[in-house]
């Protein structure tokens, strides 16, 4: 048999964090076991779907490399066959008419509610009702049976039963003849033989409903797993309240996909101590079957961690590509000097996100605006201005622009004037970079040029000038 697992997302928002982690679960089930991974857009919701979150959806796929072997496949298109199925249930019986106005629901609803009862339909059109009047609109049922049980083996949350006296006759066709939710979702699980069913815990009410229509159509229902939500720190489910609303905007906030992926399979998930997992290892080790049955909670700090990890780790070449998307949005070309990869090289320690990582350096590229205030007030004073002019002399001439002859250089002028090498670094450094942070003296000249240097260092001595000038 082949495992077939697929995504569902009704496109009514954005891709969301809890939405990216069931993707990722149904695709790693999928490639461990050699299957295939179905996308399915569960857009029949006309009212609330939209063309920007089917994008949305697509382009997070994309980001995140969840590639789909089928898809996506739109419930929209598939009217027809739902109707044919509808009409199939009413013919071998399992299904009814439901004449029952939306007053005396409301009624019906109201009493079970005072008489603390759970609310539910009682059946009043199951055994064969008469239109009130010709034309009368209705809508159509599943005939649940009345007794015994459904058995769900799920694979993260283990045996649950659930009595099929506790389920009512669902609506699956509404007056308009609209199939609903958990009609067209079994038709699609059947019609395109999954295998596997893993989506969020807030569908585990539908699963019996599904079991008994799948039943009905004389299918063999699925394995289900359903994942537990993720909570925000407050121990709310995780919303737009938490900041991240679609997944993009963890690209746009300077994420790696790879770090997200890893931060979400560690969610609720884990293998002995490691936390750093490849996609490679991840299908190689991830099972369903080992998730947590409780909720987790997101933890942003982590994601941070591990998205810096992955700055480190990875190959510079990759990381630049990435990075100049972030310059690109700053209207920053990287193409001239200095290479982007090496930028990367220099700065990979120091950044958490590639938007951090653009800001501390900007500067390679293009002269910063404005100094850092704390800095050029303590190292562009007075006292900076020969070691300065001095260092502005020296790198005019040098003749090997390389880290090695530069550090050498700044060591030779501090030992001339007899300062401490800090003393010569820190002005050089708030000069060309504009703040007090940067990495090493001699990548950090190397990689900005001689040319901007030169011009940078006299504008600090310009700086000084007018400092002492005005007292
Ligand atoms: N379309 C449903 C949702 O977005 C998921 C349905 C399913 O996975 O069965 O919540």
């Amino acid at each position: 048999m082949t495992i077939r697992t697929r995504f569902a997302p009704s496109p009514t928002g954005y891709l969301h964090i809890g939405g990216v982690r069931t993707a990722l679960f149904s695709w790693l089930y999928a490639r461990r076991h050699g299957g295939q991974f179905v996308l399915r857009i569960e857009d029949t919701d006309l009212q609330r779907s939209s063309v920007e979150s089917v994008n949305a959806i697509l382009e997070g796929m994309t980001w995140l490399g969840l590639e789909y072997d089928e898809g996506p496949i739109y419930q929209t298109r598939r009217f027809d066959r739902y109707d044919a199925i509808i009409q199939q249930l009413l013919d071998s019986g399992h299904a009814y008419k439901c004449y029952c106005s939306k007053q005396r629901l409301e009624t019906l609803r109201e009493g079970q509610m005072q008489r603390k009862e759970k609310p539910r339909y009682d059946g009043r059109c199951r055994d064969g009702a008469k239109p009130p009047e010709p034309n009368a609109p209705f809508v159509i049922r599943f005939r649940n049976p009345l007794d015994g049980d459904v058995v769900v083996d799920d694979l993260i949350r283990g045996r649950v039963v659930f009595q099929n006296s506790e389920l009512d006759d669902l609506i699956i066709a509404r007056s308009d003849g609209s199939p609903t939710y958990n009609l067209t979702v079994v038709v699609d699980d059947s019609d395109m033989d999954i295998t596997h069913v893993i989506r969020g815990d807030d569908h585990v009410n539908n699963t019996p409903r599904q079991v008994n229509i799948l039943r009905a159509l004389g299918a063999e229902p699925p394995v289900y797993a359903h994942v537990p939500m993720i909570l925000g720190a407050d121990g709310r489910r995780l919303s737009k309240r938490h900041g991240a609303v679609s997944v993009m905007q963890y690209r746009d906030e300077g994420y790696l996909s790879e770090a997200l992926l890893n931060y979400l399979v560690r969610l609720g998930w884990s293998h002995g101590d490691q936390e750093i997992f490849s996609v490679d290892e991840m299908i190689e080790l991830f099972d369903i079957s080992d998730v947590n049955k409780a909720a987790s909670v997101f933890n942003q700090d982590k994601l941070l961690w591990l998205n810096q990890q992955y700055i480190i780790a990875t190959d510079a070449r990759h990381i630049a590509r990435h990075l100049s998307h972030h310059l690109g949005l700053r209207g920053i070309d990287p193409a001239p000097e200095p290479d982007l990869h090496r930028v990367v090289q220099a700065q990979h320690e120091r950044a958490r996100t590639l938007v951090e990582m653009a800001d501390i350096s900007e500067f390679f590229y293009q002269d910063f605006e404005e100094y850092d205030a704390k800095s050029a007030k303590k190292h562009l004073k007075p006292a900076a201005r020969e070691p300065l002019e001095k260092m502005r002399e020296a790198l005019a001439v040098l003749d090997a622009w390389e880290p090695e002859a530069l550090h050498q250089l700044v060591k030779d002028v501090a030992t001339s004037l007899d300062l401490a090498m800090g003393k010569v670094a820190q002005p050089l450094r708030v000069a060309v970079v504009g703040r007090a942070a940067s990495p090493g003296i001699d990548v950090t000249l190397h990689l900005v040029g001689r040319e901007a240097c030169l011009r940078r260092i006299d504008r600090a001595l310009d700086y000084i000038r007018q400092r002492v000038e005005q007292g």
